[in-house]
């Protein structure tokens, strides 16, 4: 049954997506099952399944649910369907003898756990405070409260803590979903008639988390029986943990009384990210994509390009170097910033900082003490002319101009002159720290 409903979704998808892209990334799938709102696919690698996520998830989702799915979720897990599922290394240990009982509610994904989750100063008090509620030892903040924009990761932090949970505590149950699911679940026991089940089955949970609680914000009675659910766990002292993508009073529409029961325990938010995380988080997935594409090479430059041109969504981020690396191991080349720039070029006009042109000329003259006119005009004494390569270096590097267009605005100089500049900065950067350490300098006052 189930697969004849997915035979209609693939064709659904092959005219959503076009033939190539079906070929590609739809035909390989095989349905496994579903189960509880999920479906889960067999993919052949692990990248695959990652590209598949990061580009076709939410088409996926939206033409199962359109040929009869009632799913929320879709997961994919390497492996065929005449074999066994390939273990993943990221996969959490888990520990012998007791079998850890399984996280009731959504699947989790493997991938999010405490060990791949990148510290650094926006998150670091969620981190801290994710990490107490994982030990579960006597509850001391309910509920935790984690909120923050998208793709600052709230999701990862919550799969982290069930993950460490099961390993850690198979005695108690744990169960994790999205507010989606929660009002999904809801409203099949109503329709069903099983409402005491339900009821039953959220009141025995030893930790309740629940994902993304902003969307049951105009929903009423979805809400009415979240309070209940959430104030008779308070009561029996059994730890809740939310995330939302607001605090719990900028939830829209959503009842005071919910709002400030939400705000009792421990509010804690996740900042955009910085540079420096990004980096971070940056230089980790690369060792991870590493071990699948062994013999393809990011340099520094690229990685300092990405962490500073990308938005602060760390999806985003991943997005990018998905495909940085897909197209690397198509092509064979080693990823360099042009590389980048052609392949990423949607991504990056996306979240372009918009430094102009001529915010880069104006203070990286001031800094050198310089006037402009001199940076722009034909003089080429070495103090005007390394300034002039400087700024021509950071307008590649921050701006979507082209080398011509950056020529044009230095005083119609030609392509080939500002390629020059550029290659000339690249270089004294690897070899004189001062020199890259003004770079960074003039970049972080450039984007502040
Ligand atoms: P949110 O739920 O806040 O929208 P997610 O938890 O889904 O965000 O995170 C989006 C993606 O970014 C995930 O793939 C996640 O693993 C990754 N991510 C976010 N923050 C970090 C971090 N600090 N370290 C490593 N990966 C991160
Ligand atoms: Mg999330």
């Amino acid at each position: 049954m189930a697969l004849e409903f997915w035979d209609i979704a693939a064709d659904r998808l092959r005219k959503s997506l076009g033939n190539n892209n079906y070929k590609s990334w739809i035909e390989p799938l095989q349905l496994v099952g579903e189960s509880a709102g999920t479906a889960e696919f067999f993919v052949p690698t692990s990248f695959f399944g990652n590209y598949v996520r990061q580009h076709f998830e939410d088409q996926i989702l939206y033409q199962m649910r359109e040929s009869g799915f009632e799913v929320t979720r879709v997961t994919f897990s390497v492996g065929r369907l005449d074999q066994e599922p390939v273990a993943r290394p990221s996969s959490p240990a888990v520990v012998a003898p007791v079998k850890p009982r399984e996280i009731q509610g959504a699947k989790l994904d493997k991938r999010f756990v405490f060990d791949n989750f990148v510290v650094g100063k926006p998150n670091e008090l969620a981190h801290a405070a994710a990490k107490r509620v994982a030990e579960a030892g006597p509850v001391t903040f309910n509920p935790l409260f984690l909120y923050g924009g998208v793709g600052l990761g709230k999701t990862h932090l919550m799969h982290s803590i069930a993950w460490e949970l099961q390993s850690n505590r198979p005695d108690i149950n744990v169960m994790y979903l999205s507010a989606e699911q929660f009002m999904y679940r809801f409203v099949q026991a109503l329709r069903e008639r099983k409402m005491m089940d339900f009821k039953e089955l959220f009141r025995s949970v030893d930790v309740l988390m629940v994902d993304d609680v902003q969307f049951i914000g105009g929903k009423d009675s979805t809400q009415e029986e979240f309070f209940h659910t959430f104030n008779a766990l308070v009561d029996q002292n059994k730890q809740i943990i939310i995330s939302a993508d607001r605090a719990p009073g900028e939830i829209k529409q959503l009842e005071d009384r919910i709002a400030s029961r939400l705000q009792c325990g421990l509010v804690v938010d996740l900042h955009p990210t910085t540079y420096e995380l990004r980096l971070g988080i940056l230089q980790s997935k690369i060792e991870l994509y590493q071990s699948s594409y062994p013999g393809i090479d990011v340099r520094q430059e690229v990685v300092e390009f990405l962490a500073h041109r990308i938005s602060t969504n760390v999806r985003v981020l991943e997005g990018a170097l998905t495909r940085l690396f897909a197209f690397a191991s198509l092509v064979g080349r080693e990823i360099t910033v042009e590389l980048t720039q052609d392949c990423l070029s949607d991504i990056l006009r996306a979240s372009d900082r918009k430094v102009t042109v001529e915010e880069i000329q104006r203070k990286v003259s001031d800094h050198y003490n310089i006037r402009l006119s001199d940076m722009l005009g034909p003089k080429r004494l070495r103090s005007f002319a390394r300034p002039r390569q400087i700024a021509m270096y950071l307008c590649k590097q921050l701006t979507s101009r082209s080398l011509p267009e950056i020529g044009r605005r230095f005083g119609g100089r030609d392509h080939t002159t500002v390629m020059h500049g550029v290659r000339k900065i690249e270089d004294l950067r690897n070899k004189d720290s001062q020199m890259s350490d003004d770079l960074d300098l003039l970049r972080r006052s450039l984007e502040a």
